[in-house]
């Protein structure tokens, strides 16, 4: 099998390693309650403590299985994966009702998705990506670009200018106040300046998390994004 997505982010890769294909609601951010296919890519190497998809993070051989199996695949978090290509992923998002497709993670944006946006948009879809905002977003013109940027975490990875200045949206978990004052600092500039809607994340839902994103989202106009698939059960 050819694979060119060993490290070769700018080639434009035709075949990608899937954790899971699924559909549910969009829980999180501008799209919330919104039917969507999600296509998970297996692979991060980005190290947030609080993850809640470490399942991604390894690109394990050993865990390599078919692609019936990953599709199969139900309320499971664990790390098997299979390659898909371009068709592939597009026959799974003919075969969904979703009108949404997110691309998610692990961080889908190690690989160049150019094609495989192309083509799933061709199916008459709309596409919106999830990213870390510490690779490069090859992901054209079109899709909607959700960048939930991760500072100073133990993978070392950086977050990146173009990541920024390419968002639809930014997603941001707030655990304390000084992820206030890095929001301000860091998103809010990008905002003010292309109109990127911010939606702040309580961790954990904690009340000190909340409480703060309330009162942030007051104070600048901001808003509260609560990953509501968790309160309804679903994936
Ligand atoms: S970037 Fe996303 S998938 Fe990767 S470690 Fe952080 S939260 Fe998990």
């Amino acid at each position: 099998m050819q694979c060119n997505v060993h490290g070769l982010s700018h080639v434009a890769a035709h075949w990608f390693p899937v954790n899971e294909t699924f559909d549910s609601l969009q829980g999180e951010g501008g799209f919330t309650g919104t039917p969507a296919l999600f296509i998970r890519m297996q692979g991060c190497d980005v190290g947030c403590p609080w993850c809640d998809t470490k399942h991604t993070w390894p690109r394990d051989e050993a865990r390599l299985v078919s692609q019936g199996e990953v599709k199969a695949k139900t309320a499971l978090a664990e790390g098997s994966w299979a390659w898909f290509d371009v068709e592939q992923l597009a026959d799974v998002a003919h075969d969904s009702a979703a009108r949404h497709i997110v691309i998610t993670g692990g961080e889908p944006c190690q690989y160049d998705l150019r094609q495989l946006i192309g083509r799933l948009q061709k199916t008459g879809k709309r596409v919106q990506v999830e990213t870390s905002g510490t690779y490069t977003p090859y992901v054209g013109r079109t899709a909607f670009l959700t960048v939930s940027p991760k500072y100073h975490m133990p993978g070392g990875r950086k977050v990146l200018e173009r990541a920024l200045e390419r968002a639809d949206e930014f997603k941001f978990p707030v655990g304390k106040r000084s992820d206030i004052e890095t929001v301000l600092e860091r998103l809010q500039p990008y905002s003010e300046r292309h109109g990127t809607p911010i939606w702040l994340q309580p961790l954990s839902e904690s009340r000190t998390a909340t409480e703060l994103c309330i009162e942030a989202a007051h104070r600048y106009g901001w808003r509260v994004s609560l990953q509501t698939h968790k309160f309804i059960n679903i994936r």
